[in-house]
């Protein structure tokens, strides 16, 4: 098998190391010094010292210019349960997001990924949306969340799979598929990009790119309510782009590339858990070009800072009952695991505490169960 050498590297996407490639020019470093880096720390390495591809002088002055090296996150908090770590991250301009590891009994781990620092979407049910958009994340700050040298520790090796489910809203940051690009490209992260997932409560313009530029990845879309008032009062981008245009997308994604997609289902105690919820989501489902490719994906609700407190969370029982009945009305369904409901793993919790114990926000009044 022939190996690749960083030679043949194509270039990396713009946004990527943008002041070092700015400083390689500056010196007159040949191209491929800047792709090594690049590719080094796509695979991992933490500093300048660790990229022995790049000659001991040049690091110096890497060194001496940048410091030890360009990781634009710090760790600043990190809560770990049974099968998940989460850490609270601080990037350079002292934003704060969350990424959340989860390990699997078979061996393997998935990381959750933030892509925004805040989000201005105003999700009613979400501690994030609450907090409103501080800015998007930089390519540079989405791949060092997936390669971080915490993972490498991970008796299963690096993460085998990565979802863009954390802060924000993934389509909403144009940086999402510039990451793509460099996470997936051959000798930079070089995942598949049937490993990656994108959560998106629909926002279909750019739903319409991803599906276009990345068929490959799986696509999780939020509907959380078959009616669009009661989703618009859920997911307030509803109003915008609403779930019809965005399933009516979807329709066209399956059939071309033939990828099994999930709808999210965010179960809340008493407001979208019916009879009449369960047949009208069937009922969607149904519709759609190529149901036996949409998988209804269940999830119970956690209480949340910042989230309308009349909101509850369902009995265990009632989310395997909802389950349960779309099976019977032949839907595709399961209940999505969730590790951290010990460590409050819903995302924007961790940064929310954080505000907290700043003095910049007052504490909930609810409690998750
Ligand atoms: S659910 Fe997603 S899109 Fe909605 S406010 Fe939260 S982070 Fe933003």
């Amino acid at each position: 098998m022939s190996r690749t050498t960083s030679h043949e590297l194509p270039k990396p996407p713009p946004g990527v190391l943008t002041e070092v490639h700015a400083f390689l020019q500056s010196l007159g470093a040949p191209a491929y010094r800047y792709q090594q880096l690049v590719s080094a720390f796509q695979r991992g390495a933490q500093s300048f010292d660790d990229v022995r591809d790049v000659p001991g002088e040049l690091r110096q002055k890497l060194v001496a210019h940048f410091g030890p090296t360009v990781i634009p996150l710090e760790v600043e908090t990190v809560r770990a349960g049974e099968q998940v770590e989460k850490v609270l991250f601080r990037t350079r301009s002292g934003a704060r997001i969350e990424t959340v590891l989860s390990r699997y009994r078979a061996g393997w781990s998935s990381v959750c990924v933030s892509t925004q620092a805040g989000c201005g979407l105003a999700c009613s049910f979400c501690a994030t949306g609450a907090m409103g958009l501080d800015r998007n994340l930089s390519v540079d700050e989405i791949c060092a969340q997936v390669v971080h040298r915490r993972w490498g520790a991970e008796p299963g090796g690096a993460p085998k799979s990565v979802a863009f489910m954390g802060m924000g809203e993934a389509l909403a940051n144009p940086n999402l598929l510039a990451s793509l690009r460099v996470l997936t490209a051959p000798g930079y992260g070089g995942l598949s990009p049937r490993r990656f997932t994108v959560s998106t409560v629909g926002l279909a313009p750019a739903l319409a790119r991803l599906t276009e530029e990345q068929p490959q990845v799986t696509i999780t879309l939020s509907v959380h309510s078959p009616f669009s008032e009661e989703r618009a009062r859920l997911i307030p981008l509803e109003r915008r782009f609403s779930l019809e245009e965005n399933l009516a997308l979807l329709d066209r994604h399956v059939l071309h590339a033939r990828r099994k997609t999930y709808l999210a289902y965010l179960l809340i105690d008493g407001l979208n858990d019916s009879e009449a919820h369960l047949a009208a989501l069937a009922r969607l489902v149904r519709r759609r070009s190529r149901p036996e490719l949409f998988h209804v994906s269940v999830i119970r609700y956690n209480a949340a800072f910042g989230a309308d407190p009349s909101y509850r969370t369902p009995s265990s029982l009632k989310v395997d009952e909802f389950v349960r009945g779309l099976h019977r009305l032949g839907i595709k369904a399961t209940r999505r695991q969730q590790f951290g409901a010990d460590i409050d793993a819903a995302c924007g919790q961790l940064h929310a505490e954080s505000l907290v114990r700043l003095g910049r926000r007052r504490p909930p009044g609810g409690s998750p169960d």
